[in-house]
């Protein structure tokens, strides 16, 4: 049986990742998907970023014949409403085993830049949950399979669970529609470890369970090596006491369960 393996990675693909390939390859023996930034207007670097996909088939496909088939394609977008158009064109004829949704920026400024954490939490949270509901009610055309850092926007807020639990009814009402948009729920190792989250991430679990939602996936979210399935060895077992003992993962248009 395969074992679980990383669901968000980047490498230089990214325009913020120097990662190769070879690095996550060589410290496992299992699939290798990465998760490339697609990112529309982005305000941290005044231009569209976008990976170069001829490029990326034409690396993975080298790889596949040295490495056995283990390296899948995948790629983050960072959807950004305005742009929704310049987002469908470009994955129009692309194909991808594992696609994630995220919102990182909202035009002006992204979600990690300094100066958010010295802004109110409640406009900063509002907005982005606005942007992020209009990101997964696009998702019949985008077609997604899982929606990356819930948390994005307020990474770097320093937040408790109370904080989370006074948008509860606002947190239902995204989360339903993840679900009926068939989407899955990333566990983002970076949050939970990196940004001290964890605790939102129960409590988002705990909301998504009450409704029925079973489909969850864990992604360091990796830029380099050092952050390969980050801190996956204690998110398993916590994952089960959460009552989650099955993970998905995403390959060639079909998904496959994985104990934990
Ligand atoms: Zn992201
Ligand atoms: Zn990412």
């Amino acid at each position: 049986m395969t074992a679980y393996y990383d669901q968000h990675l980047h490498t230089h693909h990214s325009y913020d990742s120097e990662a190769e390939f070879s690095e996550y390859l060589a410290h496992t023996t299992g699939y290798v998907v990465t998760t490339e930034h697609f990112d529309v207007a982005n305000p941290v670097t005044g231009q569209t970023d976008a990976p170069d996909y001829a490029q990326y088939v034409a690396e993975i496909d080298r790889l596949n014949q040295r490495y056995q088939g283990r390296v899948l394609k995948g790629i983050e977008i960072g959807y950004y409403h305005p742009k929704a158009a310049e987002i469908l064109a470009y994955l129009a004829d692309k194909s991808y085993d594992l696609k994630l949704l995220s919102v990182h920026h909202n035009g002006a400024f992204d979600y990690l830049d300094d100066f958010v954490a010295a802004m109110d939490f409640d406009d900063v949270f509002g907005r982005y949950l606005a942007e992020l509901e209009q990101a997964i009610e696009q998702n019949d055309q985008i077609q997604a399979h899982v929606l990356a850092h819930f948390d994005y926007g307020i990474r770097l807020f320093d937040v408790a669970r109370g904080d989370l639990e006074r948008y509860e009814q606002r947190l239902i009402e995204i989360f339903q529609k993840m679900i009926d948009a068939d989407l899955a729920f990333e566990i983002n190792a970076k949050s939970t470890h990196l940004y001290g989250h964890l605790a939102l991430y129960a409590y988002a679990i705990e909301l998504i369970q009450k409704l029925g939602g079973t489909l969850f996936t864990l992604g360091s979210d990796g830029h380099k090596l050092a952050h390969y399935e980050l801190g996956f060895d204690e998110l398993k077992p916590w994952l089960k006491a959460q009552g989650i003992n099955q993970l998905v993962t995403f390959r060639a248009g079909k998904r496959y369960f994985v104990t934990i």
